[in-house]
């Protein structure tokens, strides 16, 4: 069987660390198994759902990497969807219901004031059709239910091992609104069918959903496909990450300069057994991911662990991986340059402040301008390689006696202006030879 997958965001909002994780997984899966992935845009709520956050989506999903074979959208797709209503009414599982939202309320209140659970109680399963008739006669136009099986519905999740869903302590699902708009649960399970889903991976705020949907998929006949319920993101303090947590949302993110491949690995690494640490590329993180290890217990983000983690994928990425990102902000001094600083920034855009130092005007810090001097007249001539600056340094050392601390630091800061960085062997080679000179004596160059 070969694998087929999907992602089914709702175009409601911008993709987030936490809702990118089923994309993640999704596509992880599909790239392990040579399987498909779909992006699937659930955009049945006509009100929320708009275009230009469904294109931002695929930007975002563009950007980690995600590539979907297929891209459908629910809205196209109604037709499939009245069909299987049809069938449903048929076989006398679809069941409309006249209820407002306000009696169903007072409803709940009194069951609750009861003690008994606020379960839908059938009551329009019981209306005769000549009750029906004289409801709609008054205007009213039902909403629709799926008349579930009260049983125990057991499953095999890949994440969560056995579970059960008792339907029997559910409401029979609204399927279809009164303005005869489908809510996600037939949709979601019409498109599973269709579109041939072997696995359903999402969030395990999903999974009473699943108890429901895989009764859907029976009464229409169609085998369920294997579910996988992943943990959930929450904050460190705990809260769920909504929609709306702009500072997390992938073009945030990525307009701080975090790599998509740190958002991945720390995405579905994060709530594992596995230890998170940045993976280079989506073949070897989808080796390394397995959905057996994904934790029950929700996953704590902190977006501080994300900036560590991208520090350390942005220390190992090669020439290569950055050169065109280096071009576009106008940092040259290729290879050489870029594996000399690498290791001394945190985003690919900070090369630039290296870049600056080595090339551009600075400031020096001189505190002692006698031992500058002398620095500045031992100062090898050109041309210079990743041995001059020891040469340069033994010849100091001889010179004034000076060694380690006292003799590198007052050097560091007069020709950088600051106090940590680069190698200076590596950095030396790349500076003009007048510019150290300047520096040394203290002035701006
Ligand atoms: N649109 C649903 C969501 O974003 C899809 C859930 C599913 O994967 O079936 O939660």
């Amino acid at each position: 069987m070969s694998v087929v997958v999907r992602f089914a965001p709702s175009p409601t909002g911008f993709l987030h660390i936490g809702n990118a994780r089923p994309a993640l997984f999704n596509w992880l899966f599909a790239l392990k198994h040579q399987g498909r992935f779909i992006l699937r845009f659930d955009d049945t709520d006509r009100e929320r759902s708009t275009v230009e956050f469904a294109a931002a989506i695929s930007e975002d999903l563009a950007w980690l990497g995600i590539r979907p074979d297929v891209v459908v959208r629910q809205s196209d797709r109604l037709a499939h969807y009245d069909a299987a209503v049809a069938t449903l009414k048929a076989t006398g599982r679809l069941y409309p219901c006249y209820e407002t939202a306000d009696e169903l309320d007072r409803r709940r209140k009194r069951q609750i004031a009861r003690g008994l659970p606020p379960i839908y109680d059938r009551t329009a399963l019981k209306l005769s059709d000549a009750e029906r008739a004289t409801l709609e006669a008054q205007g009213r136009r039902p909403h629709w239910r799926f008349k579930l099986d009260q049983v125990d519905v057991t499953f095999q999740d890949l994440v969560r091992g056995e579970v059960h869903v008792h339907a029997d302590s559910l409401s029979d699902p609204v399927l279809v609104r009164e303005d005869g708009t489908y809510l996600y649960t037939l949709p979601s399970v019409i498109d599973d069918m269709a579109l041939g889903i072997t696995h359903v991976i999402r969030g395990e705020d999903h999974v009473v959903n699943t108890g429901v949907q895989i009764q859907l998929f029976k009464a229409l006949d169609a085998t369920p496909p294997v579910f996988a319920h992943h943990n959930l993101l929450t904050t460190v303090g705990g809260e769920g990450l909504s929609k709306r947590t702009g500072a997390l949302s992938l073009r945030s993110l990525r307009d701080s300069g975090i790599e998509p491949m740190a958002v991945a690995s720390l995405a579905v690494l994060i709530g594992t057994s596995d230890r998170v640490e940045p993976i280079a590329d989506m073949a070897t993180l989808a080796a390394h991911v397995d959905l057996a290890h994904v934790s029950r217990a929700p996953a704590k983000f902190d977006p501080a662990d994300l900036a560590t983690l991208n520090a350390k994928l942005v220390h190992q990425l090669p020439y290569e991986a950055v050169r065109e990102r280096l071009d576009a902000l106008g940092i040259g001094g290729g290879q050489s340059f870029w594996n000399a600083i690498k290791g001394n920034v945190s985003t690919v855009a900070e090369a630039s402040t290296w870049w600056r130092i080595i090339f551009d005007t600075v400031t020096p810090t001189v505190e002692d301008p006698d031992f500058a001097t002398t620095a500045a007249s031992v100062l090898p001539r050109t041309p210079w390689d990743e041995t001059t600056w020891t040469t340069w340094t033994e010849t100091l050392t001889a010179a004034t006696g000076r060694k380690g601390k006292a003799l590198f630091l007052p050097l560091r800061r007069a020709i950088t202006g600051r106090d940590h960085g680069p190698e200076m062997r590596l950095l030396l080679p790349m500076m003009d030879r007048e510019r150290v000179v300047a520096r040394l004596k203290g002035e701006a160059a």
